[in-house]
């Protein structure tokens, strides 16, 4: 029986490079693993496997009986619905703790970095096993990704040296120009739906008694949004009533300008005010420097409640 290895719903590049380069390893180290998704994956991360031959993990959504590591979360509203019915031998993740409890003692590498590849990077390291070129450039890609090219916040320097040492294996030797090119092409947003945009980096969390549904796109430049902006923001008005939360939030973040443009819809406004110290006006606002949901908006949105 394989263990199946894979990250969060809405699957970013991280979660679906996690389960490929994490199942790698525990199958270098002799077990018998399977990298899986839990969703449609991106543009960009269709960039990356493209670009390094990877091959795409299966989709899968529902884990009863099966043992399994998760990459990349550990809240339940980005689980599966049955993973409490699941083993879970492992957790590998850069966020803050979540809910998700075990019946069985597990494996946990959880870390504040910038990625869950730097992580897996470093289970390479510890456990001496040589990571395939392939691989390498794929991890490296993740890192760029969640640390935005090193301008998040959650960027540290075992991010930055992990990223050093991906590109010599990868034979990369300009990886800033290769982060560019990935976020031009997750920058390309037209033609998709409204409801695609607000899902691709769309998460959930519980906070207080209630959740809080909060997308991210991130781009190069925020006039892509110009002749969308009204749509998107009806969509998360939609997600909203569709799925019972008290506040959807939808960040457009420009990674050049390094800020975020939020578009708001709440039961309550005066929270997402009083969390940022900010006056909404037509339910958005400019929040400038602000490019990390989980460092930047989750922990001050989540005192509110
Ligand atoms: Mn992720
Ligand atoms: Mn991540």
């Amino acid at each position: 029986m394989s263990t199946y290895v894979f990250g969060h719903t809405n699957p970013d590049s991280d979660s679906i490079v996690g389960a490929i380069s994490l199942s790698y390893l525990k199958n270098a180290l002799g077990e018998d693993t399977v990298p899986t998704r839990q969703g449609k994956i991106s543009p960009e991360t269709e960039f990356i496997l493209n670009k390094f031959g990877g091959k795409l993990p299966e989709l899968k959504t529902s884990y009863a009986g099966e043992e399994v590591y998760i990459i990349d979360y550990s809240d339940l509203a980005q689980a599966p619905e049955d993973i409490l019915e699941a083993t879970v031998l492992g957790i590998v993740d850069h966020h803050k703790l979540g809910d998700l409890t075990t019946a069985t003692p597990l494996e946990c590498w959880i870390r504040p970095v910038g990625c869950s590849n730097t992580i897996v990077k470093e289970m390479y390291d510890a456990a001496g096993i040589e990571i395939p070129k392939d691989i390498a450039g794929m991890m490296l890609c993740a890192i760029l990704s969640d640390t935005v090219i090193f301008k998040s916040p959650t960027c540290t320097k075992v991010d930055t040296k992990a990223c050093k040492e991906l590109a010599l294996i990868a034979g990369i030797e300009d990886y800033k120009a290769l982060g560019m090119e990935m976020f031009i092409v997750k920058s390309a947003v037209q033609g998709a739906t409204p409801r695609e945009l607000t899902t691709r980096d769309y998460k959930e969390f519980a906070m207080g008694d209630t959740k809080v549904g909060v997308g991210q796109l991130e781009v190069v430049d925020l006039k892509v949004f110009d002749d969308m902006k009204a749509d998107l923001h009806a969509d998360i008005k939609k997600i909203k009533e569709e799925s019972g939360l008290h506040t959807v939030m939808l960040l457009l973040t420009d990674i050049m300008t390094e800020g975020s443009q939020i578009l708001v819809v709440s039961d309550d406004n005066s929270k997402i005010e009083n969390a940022f110290d900010i006056k909404l006006e037509n339910e958005e606002a400019w929040l400038a420097g602000v490019l990390s949901r989980k460092k930047q908006i989750i922990p001050f949105l989540q005192p509110q409640f």
